[in-house]
């Protein structure tokens, strides 16, 4: 029994997740999506949180900019480019058999600095904030300081007394870490066992504490939270329920307004834009889709992505259990190698609040995550993980669902002007001999499916 309902019971009530049980790959549009002006509402934040969150990050950058300085380029601000992707485009429709169609593109996150990934959004943000909060409350700095004061021996002395603890699948812990040992707190990362050795080592070496467990990812995040209840100068960054982490992610959007404007792509009613984001826990790709609708409205179609393994947000939503159902309830196991999307319970509160926004969700096997690096990698030159390739499969399944493409109003003519663009969310710090390993396991894939 799976809450009170026989497995059998939900197949005909919810026949998307017979499929799912049987680790295929879906695709599952929400007829229940709302016009953006009705369900930002329902988010709870608003733009003023947004630019609240902006404006942090820029009182912030030119301490950022001061130590680290792979960030000084950019004047502290840690930003990714986009990048048109034609050529994997042409392949990618040609082996769907699908016409040529609008534009792909690439948001590359997984150049980042600092941590290489999407996590040096909300990640860094949530650290920021707790910092700056804490220093303001000392008299250590003014709103309108220089913020590379913070860079100070006295600073780092005050920060020392302070902790800060995070659960961690590798890169949330990695951006958590980093940012915070750099600032001076005593910082402790709690790893599921799918976390990647190099993550661990990359840790140690910054002067974080590794805690490793044997578990799946809701185990370390329940140990931090654990760590932090019993220590008031512990401060517990929550991946499930964490605004603040949701809020740096959102800023992403107001920059990528910007540089489509920079780079002469439209986007409006007529020039519609997909964007396909991998989606663990849901915070990240949440956040990114917050900020996209408050930037471009109902020209914006949000579709997260998940490995067949783990479609926790799609069960969540789907069923309308949210965070009161696992992956592993209905048989599922958790088990993928794409260690950032390795969550088996979804965010109640990104589930919740965003349901109405999010227009679809799909499952990607990890031989086509492996396959699709390959790809990317030999094609277009780009170095991602296998978790940031569930992006890449978004653009064959809106193309093919004519159902609902029509249903949210994008005729042949709007999808000709269409911009897709694909969230690549993590690769760059990929240790080259593993990333050799992953190109190989690519190579092979591509080989034996794809002639
Ligand atoms: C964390 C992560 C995601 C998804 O973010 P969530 O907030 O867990 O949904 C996607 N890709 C990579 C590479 C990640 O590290």
């Amino acid at each position: 029994m799976i809450q009170g309902k026989t497995l059998d019971a939900w197949y005909a009530s919810h026949p998307v997740i017979q499929p799912l049980v049987a680790l295929e790959q879906v695709s599952w549009f929400n007829p229940a999506i709302a016009p953006a002006a009705v369900a930002l509402g329902d988010v709870g934040l608003t733009l003023a949180d947004v630019k609240d969150a902006s404006a942090r990050l820029l009182r912030f950058a030119p301490y950022l900019a001061k130590v680290f300085p792979q960030t000084a380029a950019a004047g502290g601000i840690i930003e990714s480019a986009i990048q048109p992707l034609k050529t994997l485009q042409q392949a990618l429709l040609s082996e769907a058999a699908l016409p040529d169609s609008g534009a792909l593109w690439l948001k590359k996150d997984n150049d980042l600095p600092i941590s290489g990934s999407i996590k040096a959004r909300g990640g860094i943000h949530e650290v920021l904030k707790h910092a700056e909060d804490l220093a303001l409350q000392a008299g250590l700095i003014t709103l309108d300081d220089n913020y590379e004061t913070l860079a100070s021996e006295r600073a780092l002395g005050f920060f020392s007394q302070y902790k800060i603890a995070v659960g961690s699948t590798g890169n949330l812990g990695l951006s958590i870490g980093i940012m915070s040992a750099m600032l001076g707190f005593q910082a402790t990362v709690h790893m599921s066992s799918d976390a990647r050795q190099w993550k661990k080592d990359r840790l140690r070496a910054s002067g974080v504490t590794v805690v490793e467990y044997p578990s799946d990812y809701s185990v370390a995040v329940e140990n931090g939270r654990l760590q932090a209840q019993n220590d008031p100068a512990c401060y517990f960054i929550d991946d499930e329920n964490s605004p603040h982490l949701f809020l740096g992610y959102a800023v992403a959007a107001e920059r990528l307004a910007r540089q489509f404007e920079v780079a002469g792509v439209l986007v409006d009613a007529e020039h519609p834009l997909f964007v396909y984001l991998p989606c663990g826990v849901g915070g990240g790709p949440g956040g990114v889709a917050f900020g996209l609708k408050l930037a471009f409205g109902d020209a914006v179609h949000c579709v997260f992505a998940e490995p067949t393994h783990s479609p926790c947000m799609l069960l969540g939503v789907y069923t309308g259990l949210h965070d009161q159902v696992s992956v592993q309830d209905f048989g599922i196991d958790n088990v993928t190698a794409a260690d950032g999307l390795a969550v088996g319970r979804p965010s109640g509160f990104v589930g919740r609040a965003m349901q109405r926004l999010i227009d679809g969700y799909y499952t990607v096997t990890d031989e086509e995550l492996y396959r699709l690096m390959f790809l990317a990698h030999e094609l277009e030159g780009v170095k991602l993980e296998p978790s940031a390739l569930a992006g890449a499969p978004g653009i064959v399944r809106v193309l093919k669902d004519a159902q609902y493409l029509q249903r949210i109003g994008v005729t042949p003519a709007r999808l000709a002007n269409a911009t897709h663009l694909i969230w690549g969310t993590g690769g760059s710090m990929v240790p080259t001999e593993e990333y050799a390993t992953y190109l190989d396991k690519g190579r092979a894939l591509q080989t034996t499916t794809h002639r």
